[in-house]
Order: C-alpha cells, then structure tokens, then sequence
C-alpha cells in the first residue's frame, strides 16, 4: 500500500502532537514528510529526529541555524519564517496538509494547501471565520477535500454521509460549556487566566481553552459549521452538553436527528480525518453508556456568555465582520493574559471593535488580511482607552 504523505503545520502543539501519535499508530499508512512549529525547537528537534521529514519549517529567522546545527546529521532541509511556512503547506511531496496552527497564523499557510491543490485536515478553525467563502471555493475549484478534524465538525461530517444535504433542517452543535458553566456572573470579573484555561472535559492548547471559556470557541464553531457545511448560520444551533459525549447532531427535515457519541479524545476525529473514508481501529477505552448515566442539555445563556451573541451577529453581517470580530478577539485573549484586562472586559471589546467596524466585501485573501489587522488595532486602541 503507498503511504499517504502528510505535511503537518503546528507539529509541536496540542493537535499536532495529537497527530504524531496517530501516524505512530500507523507507520504503514502514514509518511510524515514536513512538519512547521513556532518556538518550541525542544520537542521540534526529538520530532525531526522520530519523523525524519524531509523538510521542517520555524517560525523564527533566529534560531534557524541553531537548530540546522542541533539536528545534524539531519537529511532534510530546515527554513524559518513565513515563506518557510507557506513552503511546507505547498510542499510538493505532500499528499495532505493537517493544518494546526491556532489562531489567525494559521489563515495564509491553510488557503496556500487549497492552492496546491492539496487535501486539508483542519483544525485551524480560524482560517474559515477570516475567510471560509474564499477557501471553500478555492477547495472546490481544486477539487480538494477538506476533512474537519475539529469534534463537532467530524460528528456533523459524519451524520451527513449519506444523507442529501438539502434534507437538513438543522445542525445541532454541543458546547460544554466551558468551566464557568454554573459560576454566577456576578463572579466573572474575577476570574483569572489559570481558571480559565483550565477545560473540564478536553486537554487543548491555551488560546481554545480560554476561548471555550468565553464561549468564543462555539461561536468559531458555528461559523465553520457555516461554511463547512453550506448551512445558513441561523439553522445551526448551539445546546450546552456538559458531558461532551455527544459531539454534534443534524436534524433533518422530517425531524429525526442524527447524533455522534464518542468518547472525548481528539485522536478519534484527527484519524478519521487521515484515514477518511476508511475507519482504522483506535485503542481507546469504549464508551461505557451505563457508567455515564445521565446525560444533560440546556439552552446557552447568551447574557452570562456575550461571545455567542457577537459570533451570530458577525456572521449574520457576513463580508469582513467575522475576521475583524477574529482579530479583537486574539487581542483581547492577549491582553486578558498579560493581566491588562479582567475576564468581562474581553466580549466588551469585541464588541466595541465590531460596532465600529463597516464590513466590507471579501473579493481576495488579502482582504481578510487587512480586516485582521483593522480589528487588531481598533481591538488595542479599546484596551488601551479601557487602561487609561
Ligand atoms: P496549540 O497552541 O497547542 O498549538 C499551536 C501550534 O501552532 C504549535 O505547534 C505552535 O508552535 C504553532 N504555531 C503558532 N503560531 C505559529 C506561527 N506563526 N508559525 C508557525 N507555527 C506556529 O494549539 P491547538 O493545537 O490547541 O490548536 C490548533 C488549532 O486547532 C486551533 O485553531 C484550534 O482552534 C484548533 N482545534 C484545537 C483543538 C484541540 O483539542 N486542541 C480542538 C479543535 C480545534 P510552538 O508551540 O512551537 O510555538
Ligand atoms: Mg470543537
């Protein structure tokens, strides 16, 4: 069997490394032949030397000889910065790219795959909220496949096949609810940045586990959902799940509903995603239904979590909204993080960043790139006003 190539952007994160361990699993099926990281050339180096990939990218200039001098004698080649990023998306000798850079780093290398006619496993939801029109008609007109490996993307993914898209009345996305679930909201001010990434139900890097803190992450979601899946943002509803074992359900138009149970554990959609539309044994422990009991639904409570709000109106604006709304909230997150902000004042600037924001047309990728840099400005301009 020819193994499937996989270049992976994001290798030394919580997806990335989520990832490694698959094609561990399945050395048979899987070549790793380019691996990106950002900073930490600890773990990049020991992957280098597991993976032996033939070409591995950083993000910073600085350390590029440092780290050529610590792999020796190291086959591949080893660049740095963003074209070395946008090199390991397009890499020829890759049959798909899993993209797991978080936040908006992640929208340049994950459209330049699409490009390159390459099939896309994504994590890097972002990607779609800053500019999901123009990748999804990228995608199609490549004929490229682009497989969530995001949980409630794989569950709905998987609740459609086979199934006639025009049937769907709903998508139904599962939220936790993040750790501050049943803290009163009178509380919320005083949260602090180790409170709030710490996720009840899922390990996941810092920037998702505060944006499920916020909600923010669902709001991301429902955008993806939007566009992953062609749905109108107001047939995509969210219900809080707090258990997560239902990842996600699609309500078709005679009202059954199609629902994915999983145990919550990322390997799971990260290999469908590679392996897709085979299914390989995972060695998990089974899900054991009678140990759970009970399983929970309520509604989301959009006063105690204001991000979802913002998320539906950006996405209802459309255009540059979601990207601009993108932007304020990595600032915001950034600012909550150095202590400069509380926990409240982060949908406060989203906010405030959007209402003054005139969403325009979405024609090329460089327009989601000025709209990212508009809402990042106006998002500093707040915080540094809020600070004064
Ligand atoms: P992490 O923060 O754990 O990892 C991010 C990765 O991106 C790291 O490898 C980091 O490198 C790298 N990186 C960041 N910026 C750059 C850059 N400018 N150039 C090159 N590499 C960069 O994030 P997660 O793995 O949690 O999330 C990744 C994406 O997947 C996000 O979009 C998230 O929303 C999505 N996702 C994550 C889930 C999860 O369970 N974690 C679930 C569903 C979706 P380094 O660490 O070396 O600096
Ligand atoms: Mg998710």
């Amino acid at each position: 069997m020819e193994k499937k190539r996989i270049a992976l952007l994001g290798s030394t994160g919580s997806i990335g490394t989520n990832t490694l361990e698959v094609i561990s699993r399945y050395r048979e099926r899987y070549e790793v032949v380019a691996l990106a990281a950002g900073s930490n050339l600890a773990l990049l180096r020991q992957q280098i030397r597991e993976f032996q990939p033939r070409l591995v990218s950083i993000r910073d200039l600085d350390h590029l000889e440092e780290l050529r001098e610590e792999v020796k004698p190291f086959h591949g080649e080893v660049i740095a910065g963003m074209e070395g990023l946008l090199q390991v998306a397009r890499y020829e000798q890759a049959d798909m790219v899993v993209s797991a850079i978080c936040g908006a780093a992640g929208l340049l290398p994950t459209y330049e795959a699409a490009v390159a006619g390459k099939n896309i496993a994504l994590a890097n939801k972002e990607s779609l909220i800053m500019a999901g029109g123009i990748i999804m008609d990228k995608a199609k007109s490549m004929g490229i496949q682009i497989l969530p490996i995001d949980s409630e993307h794989s569950a709905i993914f998987q609740c459609l096949l086979g199934h006639n898209p025009k049937e769907i009345r709903r998508l139904i996305l599962t939220a936790s609810g993040g750790p501050f679930l049943f803290t009163p909201k009178e509380e919320f001010c005083k949260i602090t940045y180790q409170q709030a990434i710490h996720h009840p139900t899922w390990s996941m890097g810092e920037k998702i586990s505060l944006d499920s803190a916020t909600l923010m992450n669902k709001a991301l979601e429902v955008i993806e959902a939007h566009w992953l899946f062609n749905v109108p943002v107001d047939s995509i509803e969210v219900v809080i799940h707090p258990e997560s074992v239902i990842h996600s359900m699609v309500e078709y138009w005679d009202g059954n509903i199609l629902a994915l149970l999983a145990t919550s554990d990322m390997r799971l959609p990260i290999l469908y995603a590679l392996s897709y539309p085979e299914r390989l044994p995972l060695d998990l422990p089974p899900l054991d239904l009678p140990r759970l009991g009970t399983i929970s639904f309520h509604s989301p409570d959009v006063e105690k979590f204001p991000c979802l709000r913002l998320g539906y109106e950006a996405a209802r604006q459309g255009q540059t909204a979601p990207a601009v709304m993108n932007a304020a909230n990595e600032i915001a997150i950034s600012a909550f993080k150095q202590g400069r902000i509380n926990f409240c004042d982060i949908p406060k600037i989203i906010e405030e960043t959007l209402n003054r924001h005139q969403p325009v047309p979405l024609r090329e990728i460089s327009d989601a790139l000025w709209a990212d840099r508009w809402g990042r400005q106006q998002a500093r301009d707040i915080i540094g006003r809020l600070s004064c």
